[in-house]
Formats: structure tokens, C-alpha cells, sequence
């Protein structure tokens, strides 16, 4: 088997689960929009669920929850839908370097129809700065969205001081909350978001269903035009055995993510500790306001990717960044705003754990990882001189 530590691309889904959605592909398949008697059992399951995911975060009310099909679908109804809903206000929209790539391309986007989108930098552990977000901020700006944490380095971002600020300018704050929600509650009564990105996967549901949540007076325009399922704003006849998982997803994460992020904090924990030990090796991020599931390092003279390869000969599944951008032959944007050299943002590893992490996994990766480093390094022209010969005598 196998040791994976790449939760942050896919998460399996939990047995209990996947037993709570299987009548809904079969003998309960109606569709909540008819009125017969399986339209009647569908939309008693559709408004269950919503309510599950309400609690989940806390929400006051069901209808805050709009169901769509994934993260990438809550940030384009979250933030071109606000920002088309407000335009007569204003056109400004602040993002930051290091949100998902998602909500860069949906910046983009946006730029080409008119919008005018800044982007907040962060310091050199990936945390935004508060002061240059508060100078950004004009009278035109109707919309700031930050990610509640990086899916890369795991950075926790200070939501309830961008809530304050983004108040007292009466401009909305849009989070997608998808590299913390297994980790870390949300409490939107706490923390007042007008909106958030939520997704099923990440919290051990199916793929390609999430949410969008919405604070009570908080309205978008809809990005998907139909039949006007979801209050009008997301058409589409509902995907049932995906939110029937997404809300069991969300009731036993409510009950179990405090434990789950403690064991977690304790394995990552180790696997840093041990890790710092190979020489010139380094943590990316923050090294304490971060999700306790993430570590991500970088290790001088050598690439990602190799180090990534070489893990995969051992069965050790690892990613050197996010899964949305690997395809690409650029380093990671996240690092380089963290003000890495380009050589350094490509050293990186990404290891992210999840609930089916055993401490064997994280032993496997920490013995085998210092003796591919060493060869790699042997292998590496960048390696200094006085370097590789005590590499090649540890070797031999
Ligand atoms: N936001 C973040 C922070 C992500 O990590 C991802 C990818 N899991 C997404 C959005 C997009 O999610 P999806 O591909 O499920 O739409």
C-alpha cells in the first residue's frame, strides 16, 4: 500500500458516507423540482441537507446555503456574481498573489470585462499584509476575496481582521475556505463572512459538489441560467447523491474535527521535526499560523519533481504544489509572492495528511526521503564541491 499525502488535491470518501448516498442513485432518484411522491422525498433529502451544512458552519439559516458543483463553480458564483450585482456601486475588486487559481483566472477574467482587480501581496510566510489591504481598499471597491488559507503552504490568513475591515467600508468579503475546512471550524456567526466557498471532497464527500454560502440581505447574480433551482441563483436540476454525501460529509466533520485536527497537528508535527533534520532543507510557510495538516518544504540544489518521482518508486505519494497548476512548468506563484528565487520555488514538496493517515506513513516518508535527497543531490549540478564529497562518502 501506498503512504498518500496529497489530501489537498483528493480526499477519499469516508465509508459512512458513501452507505448514506447509495439509495440515491438508485430507488430514491427523484428530482426535488417534481411534484409527485419522489419529488416529495427529494426535496425533504435537498432541504435536510442544506440544513446539515448550515450547522456545519454554524449558519442561522438554511437558505444561506446554495448548492453547486464544486469549489471552482463557489468562487465564479461568489465573486463574478457579486460583482456584476453590485457594478453600479463600483468596479474594484481586491484578490490576493496567492489565492487559488480559480479566483486569479476569475481577477482576470473580470479585468477583461471592465473590472479594475488589485492584488494584496503577502510577507515572506504567505500572510497577507493588513495595511496594504486597507490601502487598496477605495470608495469603488465592492468586493475583497481571500482564502481562508493557502492550499499550498497552509497559511492562515486573518479573516475576522479583514471581516472588521471590509465592514467599516460596507465592501463584501467573499473566502473560499477549502484548504481549512477539514481542520479548522468555521463559525460564520463568529467570523461574519458575506460569502464562502465551500466544497464536499474537501471534507471527505464526493467530488464535484459543494456551496456557496450567502449572509442573510448578501444576494448574487446567478452565473448558470435555467430553471432557477436554488433561489434562482444556481439552476440545474440538483446533483441529489452528491449533496446527500456533501451534508453527511459536513455532520460527521462537525462532530470530529477537533480530534481530527489534533492528531493531525501531532503527525505533521513529527514529520517537520524529522524532516529539518536532512541538511538545508527548509519549511515553507509559516511555521506555526498554518492548517495542521500541511507541511511544505523545499531542499537546496534539487527539484520538486525528481523528489517527487523518486518518493513515488517507494510508494510514497506526494505533490510538489497545487494539483490544479502541476501541469504547468512554472513555479509556484504562492512561493515566488513569498519572495522565493525561482530556483527555490521549484525545490518545493508538498505533503499534505488527511483522516486515513497512519504514523506508518509518516514513517515511511522520513526514512526514505534523506537518502533520495543525498542521491539527488549527488546527481545535481548545483551541489557545491565540498558538499558532494561528504554526500558520495555517506553514500558509500
Ligand atoms: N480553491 C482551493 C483553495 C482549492 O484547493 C481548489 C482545488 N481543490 C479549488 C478551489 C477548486 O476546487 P474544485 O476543483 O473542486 O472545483
Amino acid at each position: 500500500m501506498s503512504a498518500y499525502l496529497d489530501y489537498q488535491a483528493a480526499k477519499p470518501v469516508d465509508p459512512r458516507v458513501f452507505e448514506a448516498m447509495k439509495p440515491y442513485f438508485t430507488e430514491e432518484f427523484g428530482n426535488p423540482s417534481s411534484l409527485h411522491n419522489y419529488g416529495y422525498h427529494a426535496t425533504n433529502a435537498l432541504e435536510e441537507s442544506r440544513l446539515k451544512v448550515a450547522e456545519f458552519i454554524n449558519a442561522p439559516n438554511p437558505d444561506n446555503i446554495i448548492f453547486t458543483s464544486g469549489a471552482t463553480e463557489s468562487n465564479n458564483l461568489g465573486i463574478i456574481g457579486a460583482a456584476l450585482r453590485n457594478k453600479r456601486q463600483g468596479n474594484h475588486i481586491i484578490i490576493s498573489e496567492i489565492e487559488h487559481i480559480s479566483i486569479l483566472n476569475i481577477g482576470k477574467y473580470l479585468e477583461k470585462e471592465g473590472f479594475r482587480v488589485s492584488r494584496v501581496p503577502v510577507d515572506r510566510f504567505g500572510i497577507i499584509n493588513l495595511e496594504k489591504l486597507e490601502r487598496l481598499m477605495t470608495d469603488e471597491t465592492i468586493l475583497i476575496s481571500i482564502s481562508t488559507a493557502s492550499n499550498e503552504i497552509g497559511s492562515l490568513q486573518p479573516v475576522e481582521e479583514i471581516v472588521e475591515l471590509a465592514q467599516k467600508k460596507s465592501i463584501w468579503f467573499h473566502s473560499d475556505a477549502i484548504a481549512s475546512e477539514s481542520t479548522i471550524p468555521i463559525d460564520v456567526q463568529k467570523v461574519p463572512f458575506d460569502l464562502l466557498t465551500l466544497s464536499s471532497n474537501d471534507i471527505y464527500g464526493p467530488r464535484g459538489v459543494g456551496a456557496l454560502y450567502l449572509k442573510k440581505g448578501i444576494r448574487v447574480n446567478p452565473v448558470i441560467i435555467g430553471g432557477g433551482q436554488e433561489n434562482g441563483m444556481r439552476s440545474g436540476s440538483e446533483n441529489m447523491p452528491g449533496i446527500i454525501g456533501f451534508a453527511k460529509a459536513a455532520e460527521i466533520m462537525k462532530a470530529e474535527i477537533y480530534k481530527e485536527a489534533a492528531r493531525l497537528k501531532i503527525l505533521r508535527d513529527k514529520l517537520v521535526k524529522e524532516v529539518l533534520k536532512i541538511p538545508k532543507s527548509y519549511l515553507n510557510g509559516h511555521p506555526k499560523k498554518r492548517t495542521p495538516n500541511n507541511a511544505n518544504f523545499r531542499f537546496d540544489y534539487i527539484e520538486g519533481e525528481s523528489l517527487l518521482l523518486f518518493l513515488k518508486d517507494e510508494k510514497v505519494e506526494v505533490a510538489t504544489g497545487s494539483a490544479c497548476s502541476s501541469k504547468t512548468l512554472e513555479p509556484s506563484h504562492t512561493l515566488m509572492s513569498c519572495g522565493l528565487l525561482h530556483e527555490e520555488a521549484h525545490g518545493s514538496l508538498l505533503l499534505t495528511l488527511g483522516r486515513f493517515t497512519e504514523e506508518k506513513d509518516i514513517d515511511k516518508i522520513i526514512k526514505v526521503l534523506p537518502g533520495i535527497v543525498r542521491r539527488l543531490r549527488i546527481l545535481s549540478p548545483l551541489t557545491p564541491s565540498d558538499l558532494l564529497k561528504k554526500l558520495q562518502e555517506e553514500e558509500n
